[in-house]
């Protein structure tokens, strides 16, 4: 098997890791309500997804 010759450096080691980071999930505003909404995910405030209803909302005000 074919081995590294040299130890990478700790510099080397630390600066391929520039790209490794935690990214935020992918939040844009639902169409419809303008409510935050994860991307390519059902509206969680209208219960609508590509402008078909997916999902009942539960209101907050109960009967
Ligand atoms: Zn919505």
């Amino acid at each position: 098997m074919a081995l590294p010759k040299r130890k990478t450096s700790k510099s080397n080691r630390d600066s391929r890791r520039t790209h490794w980071k935690l990214k935020l999930p992918e939040v844009s505003p639902c169409p419809r309500c303008r409510q935050p909404r994860l991307a390519h995910h059902v509206c969680r405030h209208c219960g609508y997804y590509n402008d078909r209803r997916v999902i009942e909302v539960k209101t907050e005000e109960k009967e």
